[in-house]
C-alpha cells in the first residue's frame, strides 16, 4: 500500500522498535525501585529525555514526559490557567482541537479567551495577538506548524511579544519535530508539546518541555513521577522509543527531509498541472516539508479518500479527529474557503520512507478520480 497520512500517524522505524524491545520483554523494572532491574529502567528513561532535550537545545530537567501530544497541551494549558483563579489566555483559530477544546473549556470553567483568526493562508497576524493581549493575559498558545495544511507559524515574533510583555508562551510543535529545527531558545518558548507517534515512534507518548523557573500545576495527580507534574508509573518502553525516534532523527539529519521536501514539491506541482480548478490549502512557502494540501472543487473529500483506498493509497481529508462528522475541518473554515470549498479536500502527507515510485503513482491514479467524482457532482458545470 502507498501511506500518505504521515501527519495522522507514521510507522514505526525498525531502530525504534529494536531499542523498545528490550523494554517490552526482559528489562520491565518500576524505574521508581531500587534493585538492578529498576535501575536500567531509570538509566534508560534519562537516555530518551537527554535525547530529546539535546534535539531541541533544552537542559534534560525542562522534559516532562506524558501520555501524548494532547496530553502535553493540557499540562501545558490547564496547568497554566489554574495557577491563579481567572485571568485571560490568546489561541487562534486553526489549533489542534488538543489546543483549541482545553481553551475553550478553560473558558467554561471562567477564564478568558481570545481565539485569534488566520489568513487566506493559515498564519496568525503576530500583530493581533498583541492587540487582544489585556492586563491579565497570562498564555499565548500558538501552534508551530499546522497538521492539516502545514502552514508553519511566526512563532520567534509571538513569542518575543509574549515574553516582552510577561506572558508565558506555549506552542504545539508536535508536527514540527524532525522536520523542522527547532530550538527552544532560538524561539524563546517557555512551553512545548511534542508526541513520538509523528515521528515514527510509539503510540502513547508524548513530552512536554517546560523553561527552568517555571512550574505549571499538575494535571494528573498521585505519585512524584516527572518531577511531580505527571503521576503514574513511566511508560519506560515508549519513552525509550521516542528518545531513539529523536536521536535517530538526528543521525540522519537534513537529507530525508530534503528527499522529502522534493517529493512533496513533485507531488504538488503534479496535482496542480494535471487537474484543473484545483487550489493548495496553506501557505505556498511556510509550510511542513511533508504536506501538501488541497482542494478540488466540486467534490467530496470523502468520494476521493474511498476512491484512493480501492487503489491501496491512505490519504485524509481533513483532520484525522473530525472524519466520521459531516462538518468540514475548522482550519479551512477559519482560512476562509466557503463550506463547499472546503469539503472537497485531502492531504497527503509524506515521510522518510515515501519512495519517489509512490508519487508517480499517485499523480498517475489520482487525475482519473477527481474527473470521475466530478462527472458524477450534481455542482459540476457541464459543458
Ligand atoms: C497529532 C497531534 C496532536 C495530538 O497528539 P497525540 O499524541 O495523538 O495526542 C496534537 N497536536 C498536533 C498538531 C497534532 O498533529
Amino acid at each position: 500500500m502507498i501511506y500518505l497520512d504521515n501527519a495522522a500517524t507514521t510507522r514505526v522505524a525498525p531502530e525504534v522498535f529494536e531499542a523498545m524491545s528490550p523494554f517490552l520483554q526482559d528489562e520491565y523494572g518500576n524505574p521508581s525501585s531500587v534493585y538492578a532491574l529498576a535501575g536500567r529502567s531509570a538509566a534508560a528513561l534519562e537516555d530518551g529525555r537527554r535525547s530529546l532535550a539535546e534535539f531541541i537545545g533544552a537542559e534534560p530537567e525542562e522534559i516532562i514526559f506524558v501520555g501524548s501530544g494532547s496530553e502535553a497541551d493540557n499540562l501545558a494549558i490547564k496547568g497554566t490557567m489554574r495557577k491563579k483563579d481567572g485571568g485571560h489566555m490568546i489561541t487562534s483559530a486553526i489549533e489542534h482541537h488538543a489546543v483549541l477544546h482545553t481553551c475553550k473549556y478553560l473558558q467554561e470553567e471562567g477564564y478568558d479567551l481570545t481565539v485569534a483568526g488566520v489568513d487566506q493562508h493559515g498564519l496568525v497576524d503576530p500583530r493581533e495577538v498583541a492587540d487582544a493581549i489585556r492586563e491579565d493575559t497570562r498564555l499565548i498558545t500558538i501552534m508551530h506548524s499546522n497538521n492539516e495544511v502545514g502552514t508553519i507559524q511566526p512563532i520567534v515574533e509571538i513569542a518575543a511579544i509574549a515574553r516582552e510583555r510577561g506572558i508565558k508562551m506555549h506552542t504545539d510543535a508536535v508536527q514540527s519535530l524532525g522536520k523542522v529545527p527547532l530550538n527552544v531558545d532560538a524561539l524563546g518558548v517557555d512551553m512545548m508539546s511534542f508526541s513520538a507517534h509523528k515521528l515514527h515512534g510509539p503510540k502513547g507518548v508524548g513530552a512536554l518541555y517546560i523553561r527552568k523557573g517555571f512550574r505549571p500545576e499538575p494535571i494528573i495527580h498521585g505519585g512524584g513521577q516527572e518531577r511531580r507534574l505527571r503521576a503514574g508509573t513511566e511508560n519506560v518502553p515508549g519513552i525509550v522509543g521516542f528518545g531513539r525516534a529523536v536521536s535517530l532523527a538526528a543521525e540522519l539529519g537534513h537529507e530525508p527531509v530534503e528527499r522529502m521536501r522534493a517529493l512533496r514539491d513533485k507531488l504538488i506541482a503534479g496535482v496542480l498541472e494535471a487537474i484543473p480548478e484545483t487550489v493548495l490549502s496553506g501557505h505556498p512557502v511556510e509550510r511542513l516539508p511533508n504536506i501538501a494540501s488541497f482542494l478540488f472543487r466540486y467534490i467530496e473529500g470523502e468520494g476521493i479518500l474511498l476512491s484512493l483506498d480501492m487503489k491501496d493509497i491512505a490519504g485524509s481529508s481533513g483532520s484525522a479527529c473530525t472524519s466520521g462528522s459531516l462538518d468540514p475541518s475548522h482550519v479551512l473554515l477559519s482560512m476562509g474557503y466557503p463550506h463547499e470549498i472546503a469539503h472537497g479536500s485531502l492531504r497527503l502527507s509524506l515521510s522518510r520512507y515515501t519512495t519517489e515510485q509512490e508519487i508517480d503513482t499517485v499523480l498517475e491514479v489520482l487525475p482519473p478520480i477527481i474527473q470521475r467524482l466530478r462527472d458524477m457532482s450534481p455542482l459540476y458545470p457541464r459543458r
